[in-house]
């Protein structure tokens, strides 16, 4: 019988209703669902290979035999790292296997067994290794000696062999292609092959293209990735123009109320500021509504480039709204707000969930018959009814920690308003262009003059004792100190005792200063008060949990001790460590490592050692982590790739966003949601 590309499954030959139906469940439910479960890698079975001829950075498949499997325990953490020891005639290397949850895969190895291993050989302090390889029994068919054999991810019990024979009996019945959507001018002016090529290429590889396929770098692959990211993107670009279709009010205005701004300051900008402050100026002087990401390393300077925007919508007879996270930013902003802005005859007023009824009444009168110019507020801002008279500037202060709908909410009481949204989360730009694929971005890319580097130091547990001693010296001095406990969801109580034990001792130990704590679980106004006492100098060593992370601006803290560092994201640990290095002291940072830590967990830290640079240090992370646990949560969009990964195709993927956003509206009879 023909099979067309939306044949069901069941009536490929050797399916049937049982088998289709399994394959149903997992997404496989037509002809082309079965052509678009595309290999996960390639196995060279054509030379035959030893462990003795490896070199680092290929990618081989050989024959060896287990000799032992052993495993370590990662810190207090049920993951654990295993060690398959393998070898051959020529030699012996090892497999290894990180942070593993689960238990027993590994164990079913056995001494003397002839397994296969396919995988990439990673030089690891000179010595070669498998780290993450596949390992698997030596198939049956091994008759495949001179190909090379394309490796699909098995289905419930269905091997890689069955899978691909499936395959073979689709192609062989198979009448007409799958639609392609591009027309040609579109695949040559991007140099893509056409999608039904592309598919069938890599069912049925090239066998000369080895090293290319192994890499998912042939033409093939270029064509289907290209079209992954497409479809991402081209949704982003639509989304952005649903916004910038409708017209708001163009900010021309206020140029020399900005000098003046920067001539009262004591300090000169940045060159990075002045770039970033005369894009976004560029896009106020239009009737578009902006929609900017300002993305800056902690301590870049960004709220001032914002003050800069929001005295433009002022000069320009309009109001200005910026909403923080927490209620101490917020008075932040609001005490270097009254600084630079009231001098130049801005009206400001502040609306945080502390506000009382009697003022909050009169506040909201005033900006609805337009009396207040700037409101600077938590997000009380969205929950109370708070009304404008003439919003035309959003500014939403570290962005990640709210969610699209309350930006929304907030864009809401304006008509179409200009949006700046600030974040010192540095995003690699790759992911910025997906995660924030909407907005335009800019970067502050340079650090005010004049600050000290924030000198950070790894420390193992046998270390405290000096550790300790280091801490006396600084608080001695007059210092005062951070100490840091991660809080990990699954665990929070027992977390949380670390914290209060680190509390107690430190308490035992410096009986003649004053030790503070601060964590999630306390009211808002006890936190402010802990905050208060610290930035006053009452508290000298401040234990807390990761509350800190955005917070204030303690000068005189110059020191910070982040325990069990290895159970922080990077880029976490990084903006934990913006905490400190904000004075004129010279300030360090010490990552206090567990016993039985793993040499990677070892390595991601000691990166911190390495770079003070927010954004080398997220691309690292980004590297090791992968995007879904980098940005903590799975973002919309990413799970959806087959084929595409952030890390490894950044090119493409700037290709492929140049090609949606210039054809936007075009393809909109084949847009998949693949957006949340
Ligand atoms: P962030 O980008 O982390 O939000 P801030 O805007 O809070 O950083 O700025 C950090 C500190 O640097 C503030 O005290 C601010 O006044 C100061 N600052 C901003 N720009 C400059 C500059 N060009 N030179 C010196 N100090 C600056
Ligand atoms: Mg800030």
């Amino acid at each position: 019988m023909p099979l067309r590309p939306d044949t069901s499954l069941q009536y490929l030959k050797g399916v049937g209703p049982k088998l289709g139906e399994l394959l149903a469940r997992k997404g496989l439910r037509t002809i082309q669902d079965l052509l678009e479960f595309y290999p996960r890698t390639y196995e060279d079975r054509r030379a035959a290979r030893n462990i003795a001829s490896l070199q680092a950075d290929e990618s081989v498949s050989l024959k060896a035999q287990v000799i032992k499997v052993s495993s370590i325990s990662m810190g207090r953490s049920s993951r654990k790292m295993y060690d398959v020891t393998l070898q051959d005639a020529s030699g012996r290397i090892h497999c290894k296997f990180f942070r593993v949850p689960y238990k027993g895969y590994f164990e079913r190895f056995r001494p003397l067994q002839e397994i296969r291993v396919v995988g990439k050989v990673t030089d690891y302090r000179g010595r070669l290794e498998f780290h993450h390889p596949d390992l698997r029994d030596v198939e049956a068919d091994e008759e495949l000696q001179d190909k090379l054999v394309p490796i699909y991810v098995e289905i419930d019990g269905i091997s890689s062999a069955k899978l691909w024979r499936m395959i073979q009996a689709a192609y062989a019945d198979l009448e007409g292609a799958p639609t392609e959507v591009f027309p040609e001018s579109f695949l040559k002016k991007y140099q893509l092959i056409p999608k039904f090529e592309a598919v069938k290429q890599l069912h049925f590889p090239d066998n000369t293209q080895s090293q290319q396929l192994l890499e998912m770098k042939t033409l093939a692959h270029r064509r289907l990735i290209f079209e992954e990211f497409f479809w991402l993107e081209y949704q982003l670009a639509g989304r952005k123009s649903t916004v910038q279709k409708n017209f708001t009010k163009a900010l021309p205005k206020g140029a020399a109320k900005v000098r003046q701004l920067q001539d009262s300051l004591p300090f000169q900008l940045t060159g990075a500021q002045q770039k970033v402050f005369a894009e976004i100026a560029a896009d106020l002087q239009k009737n578009i509504p902006m929609l900017r990401l300002v993305q800056g390393d902690v301590g870049s300077g960004k709220t001032l480039v914002a003050f800069m925007a929001a005295l433009l919508a002022i000069e320009n007879q309009s109001q200005v709204v910026l909403m923080a996270p927490t209620e101490i930013l917020a008075e932040q902003h609001f005490k270097n707000a009254q600084k630079w802005l009231v001098p130049l005859g801005c009206r400001l007023a502040m609306l945080t969930g502390k506000s009382k009824a009697s003022e909050r009444r009169s506040l909201l009168e005033d900006l609805a018959s337009g009396k207040i110019d700037f409101l600077i507020g938590t997000h009380a801002l969205i929950e109370d009814p708070v009304i404008f008279k003439q919003l035309s500037l959003v500014i939403v202060d570290e962005q990640h920690r709210f969610g699209v709908e309350q930006r929304a909410a907030l864009q809401a009481k304006g008509q179409h308003p200009h949006t700046l949204v600030m974040t010192a989360t540095p995003i690699p730009r790759t992911l910025a262009l997906t995660v924030y694929g909407d907005l335009d971005v800019s970067t502050i890319n340079e650090m005010p003059a004049g600050r000290s580097p924030i000198q950070t130091r790894v420390a193992y547990e046998s270390k405290r004792g000096q550790v300790l001693k280091f801490l006396s010296e600084q608080i001695e001095k007059g210092r005062q100190a951070y100490v840091v406990y991660p809080l990990v969801s699954e665990s929070e109580k027992m977390d949380l005792k670390d914290a209060l034990t680190a509390f107690e001792s430190l308490k035992e130990h410096f009986p003649n200063y004053s030790v503070g704590l601060l964590h999630g679980q306390m009211k808002s106004q006890e936190k402010d008060e802990v905050m208060d006492l610290f930035r006053k100098n009452k508290i000298q060593i401040l234990v807390s949990t990761t509350v800190i992370e955005v917070g204030v601006d303690v000068p005189n803290a110059n020191m910070m001790i982040i325990e069990h560092s290895e159970r922080f994201g990077l880029s976490q640990l990084h903006q934990l460590r913006g905490r400190v290095g904000r004075g004129e002291h010279k300030s360090f940072c010490i990552l206090m490592l567990g016993y039985a830590v793993s040499d990677e967990a070892r390595q991601r830290v000691e990166m911190m050692e390495r770079s003070t640079d927010g954004f080398a240090i997220a691309e690292f992370d980004l590297q090791l982590r992968g995007p879904g646990e980098f940005l903590g949560t799975r973002q919309s969009g990413l799970a959806g790739f087959k084929l595409a990964s952030l890390v490894r195709d950044q090119d493409l993927l700037q290709l492929a966003r140049e090609a949606a956003f210039s054809h936007e509206g075009q393809f909109d009879q084949y847009k998949k949601d693949l957006l949340l």
